[in-house]
């Protein structure tokens, strides 16, 4: 079943009336299967934000539509069923974190749709523990490491129950340690069955999804499996992006005339087949 629908969307952004309107999004065409794990990647300017931005109905088309679980962002009364099926976590953790009491924090989203008390402290606890933050509940968020932030973030997520998160580069700020922190409640809430959209300029991170949809000035330029995009690598640098390291290293192994099976592209696979 298609949870996100994205139909021939365009978006501008119009600063005032006399300068002329910044096209984002010239025409883009995504349907997400529900509990699907998408990676959005592409360079700087290619129109992730705005896409993800208008996933969960930040901004509102300028063409096309946006569908989430049947809802049109666009339609009058639709913006908080949209919002509370579509969460949305953002780069930097400090600009989410809105409390001093981290499960403050993270009752604060069911606290604004008016979920009841009894419930809201329910919610809270699972979420913290479906993030591994529950025993520093009473904490300040201010003491907390950049992943160990981004975990409460993603915390206040959980607690409305959405049906999709969409994830805009929310490892960029942190250190190894974090991204790791990060991305394993990431794939966790994925076998969960939460439907996940990630932008991420991490290819390591990517080659985790089903499907990778990359972008380029505004539009969808590749759509696929992880194997089948990574599967000519000139293609992706010529898009000025960055191969996996197990994709650049069996293209090396290639061109010195190793015969090496296609559709390597983790790091795990690599180790398999070099051992096999
Ligand atoms: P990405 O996330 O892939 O880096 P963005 O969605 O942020 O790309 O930006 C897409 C395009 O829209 C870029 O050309 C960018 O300069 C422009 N843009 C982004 N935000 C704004 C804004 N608030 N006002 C005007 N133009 C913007
Ligand atoms: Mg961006």
């Amino acid at each position: 079943m298609t949870i996100i629908k994205i139909e021939d969307l365009v978006f501008e952004y119009r600063r005032d009336d006399e300068s002329p309107p910044v096209k984002a999004i010239g025409g883009v065409n995504i349907d997400i299967e529900e509990g699907s794990f998408t990676a959005v990647i592409g360079r700087n300017g290619s129109g992730k934000s705005t896409l993800a931005k208008n996933i969960n109905a930040l901004l509102l088309p300028s063409g096309g539509a946006v569908y989430v679980d049947g809802f049109r962002t666009s339609d009058e009364g639709a913006l908080w069923e949209v919002r509370r099926r579509a969460g949305m976590v953002f780069q930097n953790p400090d600009n989410q974190i809105v409390s001093a009491i981290i499960e403050d924090d993270v009752a604060f989203g069911p606290e604004n749709i008016g979920v009841e008390s009894d419930e809201i402290r329910r919610r809270v606890t699972d979420a913290l523990r479906s993030v591994d933050m529950y025993e520093e509940r009473k904490k300040s968020p201010h003491m907390l490491s950049g992943g160990q932030k981004q975990r409460v973030a993603i915390a206040g997520v959980i607690a409305m129950r959405p049906k999709c998160i969409i994830f805009d580069e929310p490892t960029a700020m942190l250190d190894p340690g974090g991204r790791r922190e990060v991305m394993d409640i990431l794939l966790r809430l994925h076998r969960d069955g939460i439907t996940i959209v990630l932008i991420t300029h991490f290819m390591d991170e990517a080659v985790k999804a089903d499907r990778i949809v990359i972008m380029d000035e505004g539009e969808v330029v590749l759509d696929g499996s992880p194997a089948e995009i990574f599967s000519r690598p000139d293609r992706i640098r010529a898009l000025h992006l960055d191969v996996p390291l197990a994709v650049d290293l069996c293209d090396r192994l290639r061109r010195r005339g190793y015969d090496v099976p296609p559709g390597i592209v983790g790091i795990e696979e690599m180790v398999a087949y070099l051992c096999r």
